[in-house]
């Protein structure tokens, strides 16, 4: 564990700040009572261990520069380091981003205690959407605390204030489309959210001492990339099992709309009107995932690589997960010999539960087949790439449709059209959710939408390390559970990582070897509330045929 108890470690870095930034990149230095396990990041930092990139930062006191664990430059003295928590830590501290590591492409902080905590949910909205307005104050309304409450949490746990993590990130991103694209600087500072042009110039000069010009040209040279096309690598926290993230998005994958074969993942997207795709790989020498977008409009780059990050459990963290689920005898085996597992999302919630209605009571390839036909004949004609032929529909679309006339029973057809108008009404919204429970309960109002539906969104849509499908009869069957109660209690060894038990559980069911006697700690928490229904299988779309 990176994060310890002891007070000792916090170090607020040199005294003497090279930033004197007029957009707030620096901030007046605060004591926090952050904490972290020194010995620990000593050791990650010698080993430029992967595992480790992004949990925490290094700043060089001599030349007043942070870096990531894993950065190739010489290795400084340990007396000359600091360790911060986070990369707006660094930078409040006055350190610089180094351009050889390049702490921009770092992957995001890890999920801690589950996303009910107050810091994993901010972090969160400012992903999504940064701060609009650049107000602390309506996050921490949008939260409901109050905002020296949250400017608290974040500084004990990230040694920043919120706003200095909302302007890290877009700096950061401002500088990866500097190097990773062809597009004009004026775009980059509007896309980026830096409201002018002098303003995105004037930051960037402040924070990396050179012009956004000089940095590009430092920038490995790219072959020229067609319009509207923009590449990304995305790192993560080895190791990360490709092949089975894929073959869970490909057992489900739309026809038309999405396509998983050959070590790629691909779907078509309509974001604010515009309509593009992205197409995602594995680059496993540089632990990251390579991700090809096409979008006409680049403003909405910044929230479709944060979505694509969150689709792919970017963040994980590996070592911490295993260490709960591994010490479970049933669970014990399959996490060593796979190491890695994902917790696979989905671009579109809407779609996701869609999906699962049209699932139910049928076996994976009538589900496919009916969902192909859904989208050949609602959904919008868009063939940008090998294997794409469509959008999917959208609730507008769906709401008052006959979907009868495909081959859908009433009571789905019933189903999917009240969702749609539910969602188009605003009545269900699967963006910018702080309380899952009251959308979870929503969704389970939804006639044919019961508890183990609504568990899986929390688990794919709303990103809760700790939600479990207590109530879905296959994956208690994988560890020979009869009851819902008797499975969710059996599900409390594995807290605060649920979801991930439920994918091992549902990837390896039929192979896991039950042991008698498992001992299981007490409830600690009631079941989330939620009626229970017939179980959909919203993971599999039917992989295990009823
Ligand atoms: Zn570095």
């Amino acid at each position: 564990m990176i994060f310890s108890t002891s007070n000792r470690a916090y170090n607020l870095g040199p005294k003497t700040s090279s930033n004197r930034a007029p957009i707030h990149y620096a901030y007046p230095r605060k004591t926090g009572t952050m904490n972290l396990d020194l010995g620990a990041c000593s050791r990650a930092r010698l080993a430029r261990d992967a595992r480790f990139d992004g949990k925490f930062f290094i700043g060089v006191l001599t030349t007043k520069i942070y870096c990531r664990p894993i950065c190739r430059s010489r290795t400084s003295k340990e007396s000359n380091v600091r360790y911060f928590a986070s990369a707006a830590a660094a930078a409040e501290a006055g350190f610089r981003p180094c351009l050889r590591c390049r702490p921009e492409c770092s992957p995001g902080t890890p999920a801690w205690a589950g996303t009910q905590n107050t810091v994993s949910r901010a972090l969160r909205l400012i992903s999504e959407k940064g701060l609009e307005g650049g107000s602390v104050e309506a996050l921490a309304e949008h939260l409901g605390v109050g905002s020296r409450h949250l400017r608290r949490l974040f500084l004990r746990h990230l040694g920043a204030t919120p706003s200095a993590v909302a302007q890290t990130r877009r700096m950061h991103f401002a500088k990866r489309l500097i190097d990773e694209t062809t597009l004009p600087m004026t775009q980059i500072a509007f896309t980026a959210g830096f409201g002018s042009v002098r303003r995105f110039n004037a930051a960037i000069r402040n924070v990396y001492h050179r012009t956004p010009s000089q940095i590009r040209s430092l920038a490995q040279k790219m072959s020229r990339q067609p319009e509207d096309q923009y590449h990304f690598h995305l790192n993560f926290r080895p190791p990360y099992d490709w092949e089975r993230t894929l073959e869970f998005l490909a057992i489900q994958a739309t026809p038309g709309v999405e396509v998983a074969e050959s070590g790629y993942f691909r779907r078509s997207i309509s974001v604010s009107g515009n309509r593009g795709y992205f197409e995602v790989s594995l680059d496993a020498r540089r632990n990251a995932l390579n991700v090809r977008v096409q979008i006409s409009d680049p403003r909405s780059l910044f929230s479709m690589i944060e979505r694509i990050r969150a689709m792919f459990d970017l963040d994980a963290d590996w070592p911490t997960i295993a260490r709960t689920l591994g010490a479970d005898p049933d669970l014990a085996a399959h996490i060593s010999s796979h190491p890695g597992l994902r917790v696979p999302g989905c671009w579109n919630g809407f779609e996701l539960v869609t999906r699962a209605i049209l699932g139910q009571q049928i076996g994976t390839e009538k589900a496919n087949a009916l969902a192909g036909r859904m989208v050949r004949a609602f959904g919008q004609p868009f063939c940008p790439a090998n294997g794409l032929t469509h959008l999917f529909p959208t609730p507008e679309v769906l709401a008052n449709t006959d979907l009868e006339s495909i081959g859908l029973l009433r009571p789905q057809a019933d189903a999917i059209r009240a969702l749609a108008r539910a969602v188009r009404a605003g009545q269900i919204s699967f963006e910018k959710v702080v309380d899952s429970d009251a959308i979870l309960m929503r969704l389970s109002e939804i006639p044919g939408t019961g508890e183990s539906t609504a568990q899986w969104v929390a688990i794919r849509n709303l990103r809760e390390p700790d939600a479990f499908p207590s109530a879905d009869r296959n994956l208690a069957r994988a560890l020979a559970q009869g009851s819902s109660s008797k499975f969710e209690q059996r599900s409390l060894a594995w807290r605060p990582w649920r979801a991930y038990a439920a994918i091992y559980l549902w990837t390896f069911a039929g192979e896991i070897r039950v042991h008698r006697n498992v001992s299981v700690p007490c409830a600690r928490k009631k079941a989330p509330p939620g009626k229970t229904a017939f179980h959909s299988r919203i993971p599999v779309a039917g992989r295990w045929a009823s």
